[in-house]
């Protein structure tokens, strides 16, 4: 099929923007869209043939539920047969926002939306474009990330060209996501009430409305045989990972950064091409200490003659929001020139930084090397 690219400016935009993709939309027809997290690939949340287009637009396995995406917070009444108090407290504080919230499903949504499990994860988005999408659609619009099933989530529309072309009918363009992680996931349905995936609404935050909130186990799993499944189906799949094998170093900044600086030189010496995902704190240490020997792609050094380093700006160590909004483009520019070998720096902290180090660490396949 030929996918419609269609470019909306979220400062400038008219109902008639909407009309072919809302008219798709209730048609049973497959929608990307921006949201201020990542793309969302949306499809009619009612529909069950709607989810099994997405599910298999995607090559996503069919056991792993969507986020039902909504814009008016009386809809949770319809779409979940119990609302707990503290949905309502969350969504005052947090809605619209990156926020989904799991509660036990009305009878409305089809289990092929949740797949096959009883409860159904809600949002509210806060970007325009989603938001406006959902009400000239009139309906609840199921959404996962708009990426191939495995690789990194989409933050710009070029992202899901490269994965969706063909595969759906329309991807609405409006720039790039601005948090560019997921949304933090809490499940309402357990006591204590659990955060299945940390996000960019941090555990902190979130504490201000539910003190006794935990994380799930397997959000801090970082060991691969480690025996703990995530509770999210989506979380126990290899995820976000680039096609290279990366691998990332934890410890002392410094240290690390000489951990790669050796990894990376190893690797050129038996001839491979290598990525390095760095802080612009380090990027002139890699550069310098690689340049010694060896090609550096785009500093001058180095017209692609091979093997070289490419080294990949993600942000700053004293701005985590950088990194996340870099991120899952970052390791998309590697998969781009095909590094078989990347090697990265960890992002720790509390709270960005757990929502940055769970897609890295699962990025990685929990390939994680202490320095
Ligand atoms: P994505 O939108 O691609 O980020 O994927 C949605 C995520 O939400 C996946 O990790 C799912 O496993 C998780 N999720 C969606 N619905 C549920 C649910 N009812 N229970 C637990 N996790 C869910
Ligand atoms: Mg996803």
């Amino acid at each position: 099929m030929e996918t419609i690219i269609k470019k909306i400016d979220a400062e400038n935009m008219t109902s008639g923007d909407f009309k072919d993709a809302a008219a798709l939309l209730r048609d049973g027809k497959l929608v990307a869209f921006p949201t201020e997290t990542v793309y969302g690939l949306g499809g009619d949340a009612f529909d069950p043939t709607a989810s099994a287009r997405i599910y298999a637009a995607k090559g996503r396995p069919s056991d792993n539920p969507l986020i039902v995406h909504i814009a008016d917070i009386d809809e949770l009444k319809k779409l979940c047969r119990e609302v707990p108090d503290e949905a309502y407290l969350l969504a005052d504080k947090f809605w619209p926002g990156p926020l989904t919230m799991i509660m036990k499903k009305a009878d409305c949504i089809p289990k092929e939306t949740t797949g096959g499990l009883d409860t159904v994860a809600i949002r509210m988005p806060s970007h325009p474009i989603a938001r406006r999408l959902i009400q000239e659609t009139g309906l609840p619009i199921a959404a996962p990330s708009a990426n191939a099933s495995g690789r990194p989530s989409t933050t710009k529309a070029e992202h899901v060209i490269e994965d969706l072309n063909g595969r759906i009918e329309m991807i609405i363009d409006g720039g790039s996501s601005d948090i560019g992680l997921e949304s933090t996931i809490v499940d309402l349905t357990v006591k204590p009430v659990q955060i299945l995936r940390p996000g960019f609404i941090t555990i902190e935050m979130l504490k201000a409305v539910i003190p006794d909130i935990v994380y799930d186990k397997a959000v801090l799993k970082r060991e691969k045989n480690d025996s703990v499944v995530a509770r999210a189906p989506g979380m126990k799949y290899r995820h976000y990972a680039p096609k290279g094998e990366l691998v990332i170093f934890e410890g002392e900044p410094d240290r690390v950064m000489d951990a790669i600086l050796e990894a990376s030189g190893k690797k050129l010496e038996e001839g491979y091409v290598v990525g390095i995902l760095a802080s612009e704190e380090f990027a002139g240490d890699y550069v310098a200490g690689i340049s010694k020997k060896w090609p550096v792609l785009g500093t001058g050094n180095s017209s692609g003659r091979e093997p070289y380093a490419l080294i990949e700006v993600v942000g700053s160590r004293d701005n985590e929001e950088t990194i996340a909004a870099n991120l899952f483009d970052k390791l998309r520019d590697f998969d781009a020139k095909e590094i078989p070998y990347i090697f990265g720096e960890c992002f720790p902290g509390d709270n960005l930084g757990a929502a940055i180090m769970n897609r890295l660490v699962k990025a990685a396949g929990y390939h994680i090397e202490k320095v």
